[in-house]
């Protein structure tokens, strides 16, 4: 016996319910369980969506049996509508839709009105007295039956209309008259036959199997796979279609159409919302061609008149489905309704899209109400959709100009000066002061310093992962990326976009969260933790047993990440501090010193100002562990690459230029990633580790002695071998000792090591007899996992994803099946020997909700990230947590 694959919603014996989801998709489960519960629906029935796949098996043609199956709940649907499909009186009209589990709209097809032909269109117009009805409802189902389903351009028939209003001088499609409809008709039919070499089909069977077939073949359009593909939805679900009987909301003023919220989904507040457009289809409301009214009398405006004044019953019958939908499917529902002649019909409900602020509204106010549970309340917010309620954002009450658009590469909002040149944009910055944007073509790794001065960065090439947009997120910081509308001219320090021209000095706003590009200050409002997001990171409290803390490297972030729940700092990167200010000209003494006394004599003056540092980032996080990574970059991305730097330093350092240019010549690596960086450098000059290593206790000891309570990790970073660690930890403890020696004061602290080259991960094991901690840098080991370069990934990250070679840029979600697995490894040999070493991750991954969730369940003690995704983290851990207990 066959399987059965179509089901009837809509009589006394609904077949399908809300938990088939999968096999008859969203749209046909949530109608057979609107029919289950009482919930008005016009009658129809279900394809499922494995029929898609067979019928693709099959050569894209239905069979016999289906055809049966088919045409049974077509009587059946004529019984329950007591109308005949095809009868030239009073016929049925069909709807034929897509609807797949996992809902992507406008992506497939659909066709309306199905049924009607040249004598149907007369009895139709007869039996609903409504002429106009009836030929706009045909010319509408010409049009798309032979779009959809036979694939003729839209364009062709829009054009017709284009004519005919030209003609008529009308504004509208609404002042066509019925004559200008059946002439319409006429042009239409004209067109296919033109296009086809048969004339448009009478017969409405088939239209219907051509339009069913329609429907599982645009399963396969371009459109739905590129969705597909964007949105990681497998590729082998298939649809559903939908046959329902149609309802029209345009049969005159005692009709309707609108959609309606059970709760408003941009402030999450629990109201009724919505609109509706009296006498008018779906398709009305979408196009925009009239203003909508409100649902509520009270967002009633001037002019307008609500659903509740318009229709007081329809209104409390809509409220009554509010609170039955939402009771039923416990969360906001997203629906669409019509009402013919004074008779209310739902077409369509799904959990509602929503903003971040909203869903986390929404999700604290339900379980305050008992509608959900907390678990549910902490399992039901995105973590990810935190992050935009973390920046800065813009004032959503603010007046705005918008310039243009491109890519929300990463979220908050900025306000600065446009600058052209990222040298001018920290000079701007860091010495006058000024708030700027960086405006660039593109951004590349020179452009880092420019980029961290500035308020936030805009592109006009590249995409999400572009250069500027992943070191924007890194950063936290606000970027706009590919705004490909923008002429931009570095000569004449000026862009051009929309007709009007922007100089440098003029003042822009970004959105991040949304791309938008506007002229002038919009003003901004500042982030905080309050009111239901504190809640919902009460609950999240309970949960959580993962550590979460922040990569920062001042005291500033630190204290930042604290307020956002930090509890210690996981990353504390060194080499940041040797940019600022004078330093640099320290630092470059030291890294262009000839024998170990001098490169001595030069990091003496560099370690007052390391120490000072440390005393801010230690009470900053008074009472919580600090990890403090030593030096780890190349030492030649210290030195001037520019000539009249290079001049400068010369002039500075009382030497030669060209001894710089040899200096810099002689330190340029071919693979600076692998090559003299992290580690080798504290082997090849351990002066410059045993400076950082006094500093830091120094510091600790400074704190200690001021009542604060300081935990110091000093980590070594880039060991592959457990002598490395071994060599550093001596000079290390040696450096501490001497301190204690002098201070009279002594701290604990920890020596551990950063597991980022593979072969760590392989000997973690031995290298876990010395080392008191180890933190996964998985920014590098994903790097040298894979043989990716980190900053170069963006020239081919975005065709592996299309290629489906990657699912992910590796950079952001961990490859948990070959990075992650190395990571195990190397948790697992290093608790071989050390039962409770402790292990946290510091690379980018550590505030990415799927690889905090690995982290969890792998058994890592902690996550560490910047100090915005610190939120993120920890919402992303509580739910592992729920996840794993459930
Ligand atoms: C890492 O490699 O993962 C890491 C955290 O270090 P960095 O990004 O500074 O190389
Ligand atoms: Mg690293």
């Amino acid at each position: 016996m066959s399987r059965k694959r179509v089901f009837f919603f809509g009589d006394e014996n609904t077949e399908g319910k809300t938990e088939m989801k999968e096999q008859l998709g969203g749209k046909g489960a949530n109608l057979a369980e609107m029919a289950n519960i009482g919930i008005p629906v016009p009658p129809g029935f279900t394809i499922d969506a494995p029929t898609c796949i067979e019928y693709f098996d099959k050569g894209e043609k239905l069979w016999d049996d289906l055809r049966d199956e088919i045409r049974k709940h077509l009587e059946r649907l004529e019984k329950t509508m007591g109308k005949k499909f095809g009868d030239n009186e009073d016929p049925l009209l069909v709807s034929v839709r897509s609807g797949a589990k996992i809902s992507m709209p406008g992506m497939m097809d659909t066709i309306l009105n199905l049924g009607l032909n040249d004598d149907a269109v007369e009895g139709f117009a007869k039996v609903t007295d409504n002429k106009r009805l009836a030929w706009d409802s045909y010319r509408r189902f010409i049009q798309m039956f032979s779009d959809v389903a036979m694939g003729i351009e839209a364009d062709k028939f829009e054009e017709k209309i284009e004519e005919m209003k030209q003609k008529k001088n009308y504004e509208n499609d609404t002042d066509l008259t019925v004559d200008d409809l059946k002439e319409l008709v006429k042009q239409f039919k004209e067109i296919y036959k033109e296009e086809k070499g048969e004339p448009f089909p009478q017969d409405p069977k088939e239209q219907l199997w051509d339009s069913i077939e329609a429907v599982f073949s645009s399963w396969n359009n371009n459109r739905a796979i590129t969705y597909r593909n964007l949105n990681n939805i497998p590729h082998d679900l298939g649809t559903a279609v939908n046959v329902q009987a149609m309802v029209f909301g345009n049969t005159g003023e005692n009709s309707g159409t609108g959609v309606a919220f059970t709760r408003d989904p941009s402030t999450g507040k629990n109201k009724f919302y919505g609109e509706f457009l009296p006498n008018a289809q779906g398709e009305d409301v979408v196009a925009g061609i009239r203003t909508p009214q409100p649902l509520n009398k009270d967002e009633e405006k001037e002019g307008q008149t609500s659903l509740e004044v318009y229709m007081p019953e329809i209104y409390k019958q809509l409220r009554k489905i509010q609170k039955k939908l939402e009771n039923h499917y416990t969360d906001m529902q997203d629906f669409e309704f019509t009402i013919q002649d004074g008779e209310l019909y739902l077409l369509q409900t799904r959990t509602g899209k929503r903003t971040a602020k909203a869903a986390v509204k929404m999700a604290v106010d339900m379980k305050e109400e008992g509608l959900i549970d907390k678990k549910t309340a902490v399992k039901r917010v995105d973590p990810d959709k935190l992050e935009t309620l973390l920046h800065p954002m813009i004032d959503p009450k603010a007046e705005k100009e918008v310039l243009t658009e491109g890519l929300p590469a990463s979220p908050g909002a900025a306000v600065g000066k446009v600058v052209f040149d990222s040298e001018e944009a920290y000079l701007k910055a860091e010495e006058e002061g000024e708030k700027v944007i960086l405006v660039r073509l593109e951004t590349s790794p020179e452009d880092i310093k420019g980029m961290a001065a500035a308020e936030g960065i805009l592109t006009v090439r590249g995409g999400m992962t572009s250069h500027a947009a992943v070191v924007a997120r890194g950063m936290g910081k606000c970027c706009v990326a590919g705004a490909g509308e923008i002429n931009l001219d570095y000569e004449t320090q000026e862009f051009e976009v929309d007709g009007k021209t922007i100089k440098k000095g003029d003042f822009i706003t970004l959105d991040g969260s949304s791309g938008e590009v506007m002229k002038g200050k919009v003003p901004t409002i500042e982030p905080k933790i309050k009111g239901e997001f504190e809640k919902l990171m009460e609950w999240v409290e309970e949960y959580r047993e993962l550590g979460v803390r922040t990569n920062a490297d001042t005291a500033h972030d630190a204290e930042l990440a604290r307020n956002f729940g930090a509890e210690g700092i996981g990353l504390c990167r060194t080499e940041h501090m040797f940019f600022e200010g004078e330093r640099i000209q320290a630092v470059r003494e030291m890294i262009l010193s000839n024998t170990e006394e001098e490169r001595r004599k030069a990091l003496k003056k560099i370690e007052p100002m390391q120490k000072d540092d440390f005393v801010e980032i230690f009470k900053a996080m008074d009472g919580l562990p600090v990890t403090v990574r030593l030096l780890d970059p190349p030492l030649h991305e210290f030195l001037p690459m520019e000539e009249e730097q290079q001049k400068e330093i010369a002039k500075d350092l009382d030497v030669d230029v060209e001894e710089i240019k040899d200096k810099v010549e002689a330190l340029s690596e071919i693979n600076p990633m692998l090559g003299h960086r992290g580690v080798r450098l504290g082997i090849t000059y351990p002066e410059i580790y045993e400076m950082q290593a006094r500093a830091i206790i120094r510091a600790a000891c400074e704190v200690k002695d001021e009542g604060l309570d300081v935990i110091p990790e000093i980590m070594i970073p880039l060991v592959g071998t457990p002598e490395e660690l071994d060599q550093m930890k001596v000079v290390v403890d040696d450096a501490a000792q001497k301190v204690f020696d002098q201070t009279k004061t002594k701290v604990d602290y920890k020596v551990g090591t950063m597991i980022e080259v593979p072969r760590a991960t392989v000997v973690a094991d031995e290298i876990a007899k010395t080392a008191e901690f180890f933190s996964f840098g998985t920014n590098d080991l994903t790097q040298m996992t894979y043989g990716f370069s980190r900053d170069d990934i963006g020239k081919f990250v975005n065709i592996y994803q299309k290629k489906n070679i990657l699912e992910n840029d590796p950079f952001q979600v961990l490859d948990q099946k070959g990075v992650g697995e190395l990571v195990k490894m190397g948790l697992e040999r290093g608790r071989k020997t050390k039962k409770d070493l402790k292990v946290g991750i510091c690379g980018e991954h550590g505030g990415e909700p799927s690889s905090v969730k690995f982290c969890y369940n792998i058994g890592l003690d902690y996550v560490s990230c910047s100090p915005y995704r610190v939120p993120i983290a920890r919402l992303s851990a509580a739910q592992a947590a729920i996840e794993k207990s459930e």
